[in-house]
């Protein structure tokens, strides 16, 4: 790791403003935890040495704006996961070191909502008081796995699941009401059974204990329903600032055909249909789809559809039928996209591509195969989703533009 921040060189400019909270930030976990690799720097220079990642990985595409930070980068994130377990002390909660099942003990994260802590900290303590077992991995015995909190940041509503090793509750509607009592601002309570032997924390079945079984929160001038399953962004300040640029870059008039592929809950094709003529959007998970659809109605939208499937095939499939878009949104995992997705999009000929990435070294394999295939990026837009952490989202505008400049008059 980097301990001193490597100067950008060139015209794009670093972010200027000291947005410290002090180095190594007084985090008592960081070394433990490993889940914020960049408390050892302070977060002006996490902004650089962010900004500088993106300059050498895609400042070759084309200039690299300024890296987006948060005015106040804590307490920021709206999900918080906590696992339960045992050690000599009695029972633990807390966050698995990195790439290992040992828990490290932790109360309270300064990345994490504070409110969400809080309410793990009171189900450790309940469930001595209700002699209920955190769950044991190794012999697949005990009750409670994980618990994760969900908080709806406008709505302030909030989600409790209760990852359970067994169906069998004991208790359970003592134990719901003694939470309640502590913690009323509590909108639901969700049982979810994970019985399986894995690694992944939630198991396929949900059982809604108290209230409606899923929150809501807003983004821009939208209401988004967020189930136990279904993915939202855990940084909502961010967000808005985020969807907003990819909107911006979309540069709608009322008259576009818009693809949001990998559109997650429908959030950004929900916010972009209001300024385009039809908007289509894929996903591959079903629940997804399900809350994206329940979204458009919540927000009285009628010129949106979705579609549960790989994005992949689908471009692939409305290449075949020689569909067209203006606009093509795209937001995949990690991994990146594919060569398929690819091919299809530059068939169906859109005018301009807005990738959302959350991992720039994909996204510079992406806009490669992309630049073969005739689009250039034009701008990208650092956003910092998850100071602390390495993480680095960012947002990119592609056309079939060719600024020469930038690529020296090459396509690589
Ligand atoms: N755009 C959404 C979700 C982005 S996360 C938002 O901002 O909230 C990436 C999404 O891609 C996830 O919802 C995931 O389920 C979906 N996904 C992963 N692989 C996919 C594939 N092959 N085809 C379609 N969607 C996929």
């Amino acid at each position: 790791m980097n301990k001193k921040p490597i100067k950008p060189k060139g015209k794009t400019p670093i972010p200027k403003k000291e947005i410290s909270v002090g180095k190594g930030n007084g985090c008592p976990h960081f070394k433990k935890c490993g889940g914020c690799h960049l408390q050892n720097m302070t977060y002006k220079e996490q902004l650089q040495y962010k900004q500088v990642k993106v300059i050498k990985l895609l400042g070759k595409f084309c200039h690299i704006k300024e890296i987006m930070g948060m005015e106040n980068p804590v307490h920021y994130r709206c999900k918080v996961q906590a696992a339960f377990g045992k050690d000599k002390s009695g029972i633990i909660s807390g966050v698995y070191q990195s790439s290992t099942h040992k828990i490290v003990p932790i109360d309270s994260c300064m990345i994490e909502d504070e409110k969400a802590d809080e309410i793990i900290v009171t189900i450790r303590k309940l469930l001595k008081s209700f002699k209920l077992k955190p769950f044991d991995e190794n012999n697949m015995t005990g009750f409670l796995r994980h618990v994760l909190v969900r908080k709806g940041y406008y709505t302030g509503q909030i989600m409790v699941v209760l990852v359970t090793g067994t169906p069998v509750f004991p208790s359970s509607r003592s134990f719901i009401n003694a939470l309640l009592e502590r913690h009323p601002e509590i909108t639901t309570i969700v049982q979810n059974i994970n019985n399986k032997f894995t690694s992944l924390v939630l198991g396929d079945k949900n059982i809604t204990l108290y209230g409606d079984g899923y929150i809501e929160d807003s983004i821009l001038d939208c209401t988004f329903r967020i189930s136990p399953r279904s993915f939202y962004q855990v940084n909502p300040v961010m967000t808005t600032k985020l969807y907003s640029k990819a909107i911006e870059y979309m540069g709608l008039t009322g008259k576009e055909t818009v693809i949001d592929t990998y559109c997650g809950t429908g959030t950004i094709g929900i916010l972009a249909s209001k300024k385009a003529a039809r908007v289509i959007g894929v996903e591959l998970n079903a629940d997804a789809v399900r809350d994206a659809k329940f979204n458009a109605k919540r927000n009285n939208i009628k010129n949106i559809e979705f579609y549960t499937a790989d994005a992949s095939d689908f471009m692939v499939e409305m290449a075949k039928a020689g569909k067209k878009a203006d606009v093509v949104i795209m937001d995949p995992p990690r991994a990146g996209s594919d060569r398929r997705f690819i091919n299809a999009v530059a068939t169906l000929a859109p005018e301009k591509i807005v990738y959302i990435s959350c991992n720039p070294e994909t996204l510079e394999s992406d806009l490669t195969y992309f630049a073969r295939k005739g689009y250039y990026a034009h701008r990208i837009q650092p956003v910092d989703m998850f100071p602390h952490t390495n993480h680095v989202e960012a947002v990119a505008l592609l056309s079939r533009k060719e600024i020469s400049k930038f690529y020296g008059g090459k396509v690589k």
